[in-house]
């Protein structure tokens, strides 16, 4: 049987962990051992494995110690713990479930029930695995929007709030640039919509190569994207808001056998200011200027 997974027995009996280990590797599994509790969660920390199949009678820290040090750290609290003792009371066993172990195993045991103990506890650990990166997934996809790749509306909302705080407190600049692509209703009325689309994927590709790793970009309507940028004051957001404006103007999109010029208007505005209403209104009017002054150009100031 390949089974892929890891189990850490941590036992301070090399005996124990020598029976174990074989009988575990003749199913397939991946051994590491601890012979006590620090050493224990140290290999849980660095490399988490699949299962711990853990004493609770050990120096240094017992079992239930451990126990409760593996579910109060994030990155530990998910692997399975089974206790794997020779003490027999009720009151262990009660303590260890309470206490978020996944099961409970009395030595002496048999080989044949420690594997399907294992195999069970490997299992759900491998459901909630999969359910977590699921709900990643869904997370992901609940900011993105599905046309550009870039961030949605919802995602900007919750990092203008958070960069907004942050900036407030810290007394530190945040710059917003409000593009949006000139005469994009001509694009899709020569060359159809199918073309429109090409052109607004190709614009986030070129706003998202211009970000730094904290910038963050989002469409905020149809042909309208908005560019957050923490710590940046109004000149470092006109650099970059003409960076986009002139790789735009530069060079046509080629899209569905066109070559089609499309540029676009930006305007910049510095905060925290009145809040984060009041700021994009600023980028909103001043985007607006851009327009009234020609398109294809950029406003930073009143
Ligand atoms: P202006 O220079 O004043 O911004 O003119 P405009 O034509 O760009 O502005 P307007 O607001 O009149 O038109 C925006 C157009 O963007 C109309 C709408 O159909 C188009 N649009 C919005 N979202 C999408 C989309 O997802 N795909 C395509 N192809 N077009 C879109
Ligand atoms: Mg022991
Ligand atoms: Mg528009
Ligand atoms: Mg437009």
């Amino acid at each position: 049987m390949i089974t892929n997974s890891t189990v850490l027995v941590a036992d301070d009996s090399l005996v124990i962990r020598a029976v174990v280990r074989a009988g575990l590797e003749d199913a397939g599994y991946t051994v590491v051992e601890a012979d006590d509790g620090p050493a224990a969660i140290a290999w849980c920390r660095t490399c988490p494995p699949d299962v711990i199949l853990l004493d609770i009678e050990m120096p240094g820290l017992d079992g239930h110690e451990v126990l409760a040090a593996l579910k109060s750290d994030e990155t530990t609290r998910d692997v399975p713990v089974v206790f794997l003792t020779g003490r027999t009371g009720m009151d262990d066993l009660v303590s260890g479930m309470h206490g978020g172990a996944h099961d409970y195993l009395r030595k002496p045991f048999e080989p044949p029930e420690l594997l399907a103990r294992v195999s069970a506890a490997v299992h759900v650990k491998k459901l909630q695995d999969q359910l977590r990166r699921r709900n990643a997934e869904l997370e992901r996809l609940s900011r993105t929007d599905l046309l550009t790749g870039l961030f949605n509306r919802r995602h900007m909302e919750e990092q203008l709030t958070s960069c907004h705080s942050l900036a407030v407190r810290h007394g530190e600049p945040m710059a917003l640039v409000l593009f949006d692509i000139d005469h994009f209703k001509t694009v899709n009325d020569t060359y159809g919509h199918a073309v429109g689309d090409l052109v607004l994927q190709d614009f986030s590709r070129r706003v998202a190569e211009a970000l730094r790793q904290e910038d963050v970009a989002a469409r905020w309507g149809g042909e309208e994207f908005l560019v957050l940028l923490p710590l940046t004051d109004i000149t470092g957001a006109a650099e970059f808001a003409e960076r986009v404006r002139s790789s735009v103007a530069a060079a046509p999109v080629v899209a569905g056998g066109h070559r089609v010029q499309v540029t676009l208007s930006g305007g910049c505005a510095l905060g925290p200011g009145d809040g984060v209403d009041a700021v994009l209104s600023h980028a909103d009017q001043r985007l607006y200027e851009a327009k009234r002054l020609g398109r294809n150009r950029i406003v930073a100031s009143s």
